[in-house]
């Protein structure tokens, strides 16, 4: 099945802000959700694909990405990198999109813990080769003491008595009768009377765990690698939510980095430039020769192919591309500027300098048209 334009899917403008495909997408959204939908098996697939137009064009990168290459560019294909999929992120959308709505009911019993995000500074080398960076997360965990419970060991929570352990308390309000959260014990349906000590009743502690991250090779800036479970704990017992770890790679003194390809400066002497010679240039996996070759220009692009990054979403490795750039001398002592001169003489009328003299013969013809 061809796949649906995501502008079109979520029926905004190619130009539309951010926050009108968050507004667009949570009408979509709340239009075909299951919850809302259950005899209606199209509805979930049209969420399922609401949820992810919304995912790539709610994040700079990828919507300039699928804008210039379509979906090709930010299909999640690439295997065993689980950040991408589109059910990764999921619950990621959902909670920060409909915190609001759906989260609303079931307020107070056990809860799913927040997803946490972790920037990752890599070296373009790491990226580029893969690593296991060590980080530490400062987080809330479910407590040992009381095992999440809030209540002091060996005792537990018990039965609110304002509202008999349902959470919830009617109040009349005129001819109606209003269904609330009980304030006594904010919807729980227990009270803790003996708090845990570690956790003073909270039933999580903040924590600093140290994490170990397999960071795939070929990853790039705005990648992200998700960590199921390693978020912060649920409350009331609930599943812990997933650490996120954003990859940020770091500017590197020579490499520029473009996809998969590499870029970088070389320079060279007006001498070399004119005479030919080899060079060695660095690589990310070594030194390399690159032949440069008689009367090369300045600004020359030599392409070494498959010296570049090997992407992690699969495919052939990138190129490494060095741009050749003349450099003037300097410091020249006077014997030397004496060469100079003398060699400049020797350049007279030899035609050693075409683009200059098709330059000035261009800048004589536009002069002439000013003063005819
Ligand atoms: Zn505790
Ligand atoms: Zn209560």
């Amino acid at each position: 099945m061809a796949k649906r334009d995501y502008y079109e899917v979520l029926g905004v403008a190619r130009t539309a802000g951010e926050s009108e495909i968050k507004k667009a997408y949570r009408r979509v959204a709340m239009k075909y959700h299951p919850d809302r939908n259950p005899e209606d098996p199209d509805a979930e697939i049209k969420f399922k694909e609401a949820t992810e137009a919304y995912e790539v064009l709610s994040d700079s990168g990828k919507r300039s990405a699928y804008d210039q290459f379509g979906h090709a560019a930010v299909d999640g294909s690439g295997g065993g990198f689980g950040a991408q999929g589109a059910g990764a992120s999921f619950s990621d959308i959902f909670g920060d999109v409909f915190g609001d709505i759906f989260g609303g009911g079931r307020r107070g019993g056990p809860a799913r813990g927040a997803d946490l995000r972790y920037d990752l500074e890599l070296s373009l080398e790491d990226a580029a080769q893969g690593t296991t960076a060590r980080i530490r997360v400062p987080t809330l965990a479910n407590c040992s003491t009381c095992d999440g419970s809030g209540a002091r060991k060996g005792t537990a929570p018990i039965l609110c008595g304002t509202c008999q352990g349902s959470g919830q308390i009617r109040r009349s309000q005129g001819f109606f009768a209003v269904q609330q959260t009980c304030p006594a014990c904010r919807g729980r349906g227990r009270v803790i009377s003996d708090p845990c000590e570690q956790c003073h009743g909270h039933g999580r502690v903040e924590e600093s765990r140290t994490l170990s991250v397999k960071v795939p090779p070929g990853v790039d800036t705005g990648d992200r690698i998700r960590l199921a479970g390693e978020g912060q704990a649920g409350p009331n017992g609930g599943p812990a939510g997933d650490l996120y770890v954003q990859v940020v790679v770091k500017e590197h003194p020579i490499f520029q980095r473009d996809g998969a390809d590499l870029y970088c400066e070389v320079p060279i002497s007006f001498v070399d430039a004119a005479l030919g010679g080899e060079l060695e240039v660095p690589t990310l996996t070594g030194r390399v020769n690159l032949k440069i070759p008689p009367e090369t220009q300045t600004g020359r692009l030599f392409r070494l192919r498959g010296k570049g990054i090997v992407p992690v979403r699969g495919g052939g490795p990138g190129d490494l591309l060095c741009r050749v750039v003349v450099e003037t001398p300097v410091n020249l002592s006077a014997a030397q500027k004496e060469l100079l001169h003398a060699f400049r003489d020797s350049l007279q009328g030899g035609g050693h300098s075409p683009r200059e003299t098709s330059w000035f013969d261009a800048a004589k013809k536009f002069f002439e048209g000013f003063t005819r």
